[in-house]
């Protein structure tokens, strides 16, 4: 039993479509028993595996969230075997406002795991979904993008796992997804996320990064659609092989480091010295960060400290001291 004071409309036991809300309490002013309406599908039929997939845990990044959308109206529950969940507005007051962080209390979603039933809007709900949906998972795969700030070549992102078997299974379902690239890394902070309250609970996870820069790239989209479509077929609930995309196998690669990052040291205007998807050089230009204070002075050259794949650029033009501008992967 869970005391958890989200009340779902579907069923999460039922067969066939159902679409309705996870119906989360937030008090206000004038609604003291109002509630946020997170929007839910579960598509079931027979038995399987289920699969949870989520979009708009971040709010501006968009490709996951139009999947859903595309995969709530067209799934038809008779080609399923097992379970689909589908929250393709996770954190909705976010996606609705378009914007990263929550419109209410300024909160990551991201960083709200495993939650708390009584902690307001975000940790009830992430408390919801860590243990009420995951216990009943198979597969989870949480669906980012690089959001306003980031644009990020489109890739499957898993953790570098302690357990051998789980990482082959996570390594499996990255390759059946076929995103570009499958990106394995140790992340900072990593232990409020969706995708580690998944790992702890012992279910197959993985996370993306499919394009960014605030807006909704189509050849990112056609690059998730198919790979969502493909990890329900990896997990069988759907029949067939996972398709492969027009650049082959997924590339696998790794971001080891913070060596592998460039930091800007002071506030700015960054011009990046490459597009993304460049191959770069350690102690090559990475680019020129230009300071409106000082009109006359040069502007701070910074340069990469690791060879390889340009994986993702800063792609808003004003920085802060301490953003990132540009991260490299390299092959494993
Ligand atoms: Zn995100």
């Amino acid at each position: 039993m869970t005391n958890s004071p989200v009340v779902p409309e579907v069923d999460l036991w039922g067969s066939g479509r159902q679409v309705g809300h996870l119906r989360v309490p937030q008090s206000r002013d004038d609604s003291g028993w109002g509630t946020i309406q997170v929007p839910i599908v579960v598509v079931a039929n027979g038995t399987g595996p289920t699969v949870l997939l989520t979009a708009g845990n971040h709010g501006d990044e968009y490709e996951g969230q139009v999947t859903l959308l595309d995969l709530a109206r067209t799934l038809r529950p008779e080609e399923v075997q097992g379970r689909v969940i589908l929250l393709p507005a996770m954190h909705y007051p976010a996606c609705a406002a378009g914007k990263r962080l929550s419109p209410l209390d300024g909160r990551d979603f991201n960083r709200c795991f495993p939650g708390d039933p009584f902690g307001g809007f975000a940790l009830s709900l992430a408390h919801f979904v860590d243990s009420v949906l995951l216990p009943i998972c198979d597969y989870q795969m949480d669906l980012h993008s690089g959001g306003t700030g980031m644009d990020i070549v489109p890739s499957a992102v898993g953790h570098i796992l302690d357990h051998a078997g789980m990482q082959a299974r996570t390594l499996a379902m990255a390759d059946a997804f076929g995103a570009p690239v499958t990106l394995l890394l140790k992340e900072v902070n990593a232990g409020p996320t969706l995708l580690a309250a998944a790992e702890n609970r012992g279910i197959v996870a993985l996370s993306s990064e499919l394009g960014g820069g605030g807006r909704l790239s189509p050849a990112a989209l056609t690059i998730t659609k198919r790979g969502v479509r493909n990890v329900l077929r990896h997990a069988g609930v759907l029949e067939g092989l996972p398709e492969v995309g027009e650049y082959g196998p997924s590339r696998r690669m790794t971001v080891p480091d913070l060596a592998h990052y460039v930091f800007a040291p002071a506030d700015g205007i960054w011009e990046a010295a490459h597009p993304l998807g460049h191959t770069v050089q350690a102690d090559g230009p990475a680019g020129l960060l230009h300071r409106i204070e000082d009109p006359v002075a040069p502007p701070i050259a910074l340069s990469y400290k690791a060879t390889g794949l340009l994986w993702c650029v800063r792609h808003v033009g004003r920085v802060k001291a301490g953003d990132p501008v540009a991260v490299i992967a390299r092959d494993m």
